[in-house]
């Protein structure tokens, strides 16, 4: 999938670091994923943090079917390749 290299993105939900609607503290994670020093969700349940980031997308004002998808890519962001 070359369209990832082209711009950084991040390494747990794939969200682009320009599209990133908050300060990044990290060079990996984007404002949401990685916030006061921390990963927001340290588990490794890939479908919990699918449906997370899908809830998080839907309070953001994103169209329902966008999200899906979006939520749907995380599975070939970085932290989750096997
Ligand atoms: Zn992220």
């Amino acid at each position: 999938m070359p369209f990832f290299k082209e711009s950084p993105a991040c390494e747990s939900c794939l969200m682009p670091f320009d599209k990133d609607p908050g300060t990044r503290e990290s060079d990996r994670y984007c404002s949401l994923c990685f916030r006061d020093g921390k990963l927001c969700y340290e588990g490794s349940d890939l479908k919990e943090f699918q449906s997370a980031a899908y809830e998080g997308m839907l309070a953001r004002g994103m169209n329902k079917y966008l999200a899906m998808f979006y939520a749907w890519m995380i599975r070939f962001a970085p932290r989750w390749k096997k």
